[in-house]
């Protein structure tokens, strides 16, 4: 493994700077945090900088580069900007790695030059009230009608399934998993958005399907094959997430370290008691540990191997880092950090997540177990 930048990859990196600096400097991520605006308006920007187009094959319209470019812009955006990381990870951890793993001919041709250019945002409408953690056991169910397909069932949790040009609809067919494509406007869904308490700029949808029709082409991938299409993917996703929140981690790490150096009290920097040093070292530690994961898993991905056990590790341990640093960062900031207008609270709540979304870290210590042959 060589972690020196290519001339591409650092490019890319000033291109994500430049991005930031025109579209979301810290007070308009703030801004829209603050009312609830994702950033949809976003992804032809975004698509014209080259984000998506980083991990797509040449034959596809790509740029040749792989994983370990991607990862290097997703973690800088995660640093930067969390809510325009996570638009990226939809599109390219999760929208583009479906299409091009199980989509037919057809939907890979329609679909994946819109994905590359910032037109086409999926959502994956997997979770459901009585179905978490044991995704098996969803109820949504599809049915055969003459040239398609009904859908009855209701998901709840759908990221930007508001913004979203399509919905991945897990959904039992018989016994069995299938997928469908479903555009959130089809008569019979009816959406209502779900507050919370971080991750604003992200809105989440409880969604109902009433009896919704749709055609025979909205199948993705095979018949009765969905959970194995939806786990070809989840080294993807799980892997663009842990790129993003080792970001994130260093963007909290970085409000805490300045803090410390500023604020004075007794007379001196509160970051010269050592206790405050520690902490602060302690957070680094745990900072550079995600992203050596996150470079190796990159690495791992970009060489065809397989990396089920590295992603998971890699998910658990950033997502964690990120708690551990901006709990002990709204430590550090104290009432600084209570204020609305402070960052490291938007890093704290937002994180919160992260251990559960993307598969619950519990279960993702099993899968990590049971790859060690337990
Ligand atoms: C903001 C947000 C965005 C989301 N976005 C999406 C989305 O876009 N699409 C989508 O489909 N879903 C989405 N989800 C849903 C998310 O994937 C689920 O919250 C997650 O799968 C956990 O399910 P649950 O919340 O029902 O927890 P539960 O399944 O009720 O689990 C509760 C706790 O029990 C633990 N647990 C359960 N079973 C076991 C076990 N066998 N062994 C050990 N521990 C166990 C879990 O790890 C967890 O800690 C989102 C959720 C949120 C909050």
């Amino acid at each position: 493994m060589d972690f020196a930048l290519t001339p591409t990859q650092e490019a890319f990196l000033e291109t994500v700077d430049r991005f930031v600096a025109r579209h979301l400097p810290p007070e308009e991520v703030r801004r829209r945090d603050r009312l609830h605006i994702p950033p949809y308006d976003l992804l032809p920007a975004m698509g014209e900088a080259g984000f998506f187009r980083l991990a797509l094959p040449a034959e596809h319209g790509g740029l040749g580069e792989d994983w370990r470019s991607l990862a290097l812009v997703q973690e800088r955006l995660g640093r930067h900007a969390y809510m325009a990381a996570s638009i990226l990870n939809r599109v390219v951890g999760f929208g583009i790695a479906s299409v091009l793993s199980y989509g037919s001919a057809a939907q890979k041709a329609a679909l994946l030059p819109k994905l590359a250019e910032g037109r086409l945002l999926i959502s994956l409408a997997l979770t459901e009230p009585g179905a978490g953690t044991d995704a098996a056991a969803v109820t949504t169910r599809a049915e055969r009608i003459p040239g398609g397909w009904r859908i009855t069932g209701r998901k709840s949790w759908i990221s930007d399934a508001g913004g979203a040009d399509y919905l991945l609809v897990v959904a039992r067919t018989g016994e069995a998993i299938s997928l469908f494509l479903v555009p959130p406007g089809t008569p019979g869904i009816a959406m209502t958005e779900l507050p919370k308490i971080g991750n604003h700029a992200m809105p989440s949808w409880d969604i109902g399907f009433d009896a919704v029709e749709v055609p025979e082409d909205a199948l993705m991938g095979e018949e009765g094959r969905g959970f194995r299409h939806l786990m070809s993917t989840l080294h993807a996703s799980r892997a663009s997430m842990a790129a993003t929140v080792a970001g994130c981690a260093q963007a909290a790490l970085d409000c805490a370290l300045a803090h410390a150096k500023e604020r004075h009290q007794f007379g001196r920097p509160i970051g010269s008691n050592q206790v405050i040093r520690h902490r602060l070292a302690d957070m680094q530690m745990r900072v550079d540990q995600s992203r050596l994961m996150v470079r190796h898993l990159g690495w791992l991905i970009a060489t065809g191997q397989n990396c089920r056990r590295e992603a998971a590790q890699a998910k658990v341990i950033a997502t964690e880092c990120l708690q551990y640093v901006t709990h002990h960062g709204m430590q550090i900031l104290a009432s600084a950090g209570y204020a609305a207008e402070s960052d490291m609270q938007r890093y704290w709540r937002d994180a919160r997540l992260y251990s559960f979304g993307e598969g619950t870290n519990e279960i993702l210590r099993d899968l990590i177990a049971r790859e060690m042959g337990l």
